[in-house]
């Protein structure tokens, strides 16, 4: 199970360093106060990689719990929710909505581009009767980025709370929750952070605190209540046991951004991705989007007379190799170039590369072009 060579936008590989760091002895994180003191300073690194100052938590489980959380927690029946919509995650979270007693009203846009600003101001001119507004950073099946730094002011001038969907995103594109006023920023542990999947990274501003705490009816449940969280410091005390393990792991991938520099990091995205969508275009190929390029992961749209869940199959059987397709109702027509976290490096990325050329070719693509060549004279460009 362990010798293929994968692909994929998340999970990521993870770094020999954050492997080794998940092996250690642990203390008891239940009574020893240290433990407190190392999951905070933890969830400050996060805190700065996010660029916020509003309090994070770490919550045992992977990014979907983080969307049920914020919905869960803000959600009371009747409640009127604005749900983005121009990808399959954002479509989404109008069940989490509605799961929870809201009211999910869909603003759609188109699936290969990402969000007009112009049309969500034109759509929030007539009606902005919202609670809180449901936003995916990069949605990724298709890899289209949404602009946070536009869509997140405009909802809080109408005084609409924001829930973020960063997980695919996240120290692989730029996300400032302070300045552009994202109220809940939702992330996970095994895309562009690169350490294993399990956990989700969670930031809640003051306005969305007080609108949990200020609810007229009780919130249902207990491990998607992110109210429980509020006083962990202060009390030395979690509301369950937490999965020290999996944080030790969390925080030293944190230390390998920090160490490189949160902006070099994303340069690096942005370098490996431009190169990536230069080189698919110049070979042939078609990139799914028209704009809105996550530099988190590349969405390709693979020939029909080959399709896509035959040059995944091919490059699995031939080459050890999983690269992934996408999701329904793409997933024969779409191909994910995951070069997020640690896959955003040049050897993983032109091994990768080399086995979709390889692939294709086998599989009759015609061209005299390479792959790798092409990504090779793009990147030094
Ligand atoms: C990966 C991802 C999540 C986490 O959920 P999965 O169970 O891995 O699908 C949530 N949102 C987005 C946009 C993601 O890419």
């Amino acid at each position: 199970m362990n010798d293929k060579f994968v692909y994929a936008p998340g999970p990521t590989s993870v770094r020999e360093n954050v492997r080794l760091e998940r092996a250690k002895a642990t203390t008891n994180p239940d009574v020893d106060e240290e433990f407190v003191e190392f999951y905070k300073n933890t969830c400050d690194k996060i805190g700065k990689i996010i660029k916020t100052e509003n309090p994070v938590y770490i919550l045992s489980g992977e990014g979907i719990l983080g969307l049920e959380a914020a919905c869960a927690s803000l959600t009371e029946p009747g409640d009127r929710v604005l749900v983005l919509d121009n990808g399959i995650y954002g479509r989404g979270f109008k069940d989490f909505v509605e799961m929870y007693g809201g009211e999910g009203v869909l603003f759609s846009d188109e699936y290969n581009k990402a969000i007009d600003i112009n049309k969500l101001n034109e759509f929030l001119d007539k009606d902005h009767n919202f609670k809180y507004a449901t936003i995916v950073h990069c949605d990724t099946p298709t890899g289209v980025l949404n602009d946070l730094s536009k869509i997140c002011p405009l909802l809080n001038e109408y005084g609409i709370l924001t829930v973020v969907d960063s997980v695919s995103a996240m120290a692989g594109e730029d996300i400032r929750v302070d300045k552009w006023k994202i109220d809940i920023a939702l992330g996970g542990s095994q895309k562009a952070f690169s350490a294993p999947a399990g956990l989700t990274m969670v930031s809640v501003s003051e306005k969305a605190k007080s609108a949990m705490n200020n609810r007229k009816t009780p919130i249902t449940g207990f491990y998607c209540n992110l109210t429980i969280w509020e006083n962990y410091y202060k009390d030395k005390w979690f509301p369950y046991t937490m999965p020290i393990s999996d944080i030790m792991g969390l925080s030293k991938a944190a230390d390998n951004i920090l160490e490189e520099g949160i902006e070099n990091v994303l340069r690096r995205h942005e370098r490996c991705a431009n190169a990536v969508r230069k080189a698919i275009r110049e070979y042939g190929l078609e990139l799914f989007l028209s704009d809105g390029y996550s530099n988190t992961v590349t969405a390709v749209r693979i020939p029909e007379n080959i399709g896509a869940l035959k040059l995944k199959e091919h490059m699995l059987k031939s080459y050890n190799t999983l690269i992934i397709t996408s999701l329904k109702p793409y997933y024969n027509e779409i191909l994910r170039i995951g070069h997020m976290g640690e896959n955003a490096r040049e050897d993983k990325l032109v091994y990768a590369l080399s086995i979709i050329d390889k692939g294709l070719k086998d599989l009759g693509f015609e061209t005299d072009k390479n792959l790798v060549s092409l990504y090779n004279q793009y990147l030094t460009e």
